[in-house]
């Protein structure tokens, strides 16, 4: 099989590009760079394009055959949603529907969309299931959700099939240490933490520590990103069987508060790491954990490296490693 794959250059859609080789299956990436990295899909095909770039698209894609769509390619920060709304209704709205456009027309049947828990905005209860009420806090969010509505509109139309992944804490790297996380800016924990530690970054600080939970920190569901990019092999597999629109949590189930996380990156590193207690960040809601039942009888999906241990040791190594040189085949649009 051969399967587009939208940001592939990113932290979860490379991920997924090697999971895909990994069976056998061919990958071709559409990104444009903005946030994705050359070293991570070294000697893959790539198409440079911009989504929003309909006829860009249209140039470098027509008449190509895929399998399906992984759909990865987005605007992924909370605050720059906030300050710039256009780019992220543009860049994550305007662009899935082009990239359906071109779907369309050129007969690629499945898509398999990143969604993310940001479309539940405030939590009402402390496990979250898919039924929960989808009411975003911020312009990601909100771009995210206009998204899934577009698919289900799209599927129920007939032509493509599609399903939304709805992704808790993303973490974690490649078990070989290869891969992993780098953004810039980075506004993670887990990397922050471990920045900190390796002295790659300032302090981290803890964003509050007066919430209403068990240690005053807020508490997250941390999924290790192959078992995410597992998620997706098993979700466009449920595609090709005929399943119909739906949304999927993927998380690990279990919540970790902030300062739990940080011990478990202490007792990795194997030192204390720098920290200060800050203020609140603007939009973190106390508690996120996802119910994940739905992924599990679904798409028979569990994930396997579900310990936050190991999620973090995975991490560890690949921060230890540094990134690798710059490199990959790049077609232009
Ligand atoms: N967090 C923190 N310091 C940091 C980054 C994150 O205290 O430098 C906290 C953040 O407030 C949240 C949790 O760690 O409670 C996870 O944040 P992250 O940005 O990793 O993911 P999010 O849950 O926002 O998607």
């Amino acid at each position: 099989m051969h399967f587009l794959v939208t940001g592939g250059a990113g932290y979860i859609g490379s991920h997924l590009v090697r999971a895909l080789l990994a069976r056998e299956d061919e990958a071709t990436i559409v990104d444009d760079f903005s946030t994705g990295h050359r070293w991570a899909i070294q000697g893959r095909e790539v198409i440079e394009v911009d989504l929003r770039d309909l006829a860009g698209l249209r140039r470098t894609l027509a008449g190509r055959h895929f399998d399906g769509v992984f759909h990865f390619a987005a605007k992924s920060l909370v605050g720059e949603s906030q300050a710039q709304p256009l780019l992220y209704w543009q860049n994550n709205v305007a662009g899935t529907a082009n990239l359906l456009q071109v779907a369309n027309d050129n007969g690629w049947g499945r898509v398999v969309f990143s969604s993310t828990a940001a479309v539940y905005g405030n939590p009402e209860t402390p496990r979250i299931t898919e039924a929960h009420p989808t009411q975003p806090i911020n312009v990601y969010g909100e771009t995210k959700l206009a998204v899934e509505r577009l698919l289900r509109d799209v599927s129920g139309a007939g032509k493509v099939a599609a399903c939304s992944l709805r992704y808790f804490n993303a973490a974690g790297a490649a078990d070989d240490a290869s891969l992993g996380e780098a953004h810039e800016p980075e506004t993670h924990l887990i990397p922050n933490a471990l920045r900190a530690a390796s002295g790659n970054a300032p302090a981290l600080t803890v964003f509050g520590d007066d919430y209403d939970t068990p240690d005053g920190t807020c508490l997250r569901d941390y999924i290790h990103v192959e078992d995410l990019a597992d998620a997706h092999l098993l979700a466009m597999d449920h595609l090709a069987a005929g399943g119909g629109f739906a949304a999927y949590n993927l998380g690990s189930g279990a919540g970790y508060s902030v300062r739990q996380v940080l011990d478990v990156c202490e007792q990795v590193v194997g030192r204390p790491i720098p920290h200060s207690i800050g203020a609140r960040r603007a939009g973190d809601p106390p508690v996120l954990v996802a119910a994940t039942e739905l992924a599990q009888d679904c798409l028979g999906w569990t994930p396997r490296r579900a310990s936050l241990r190991a999620i973090v040791e995975s991490a560890w190594a690949w921060e230890q490693k540094g990134r690798p040189a710059a490199g990959g085949l790049t077609r232009r649009a």
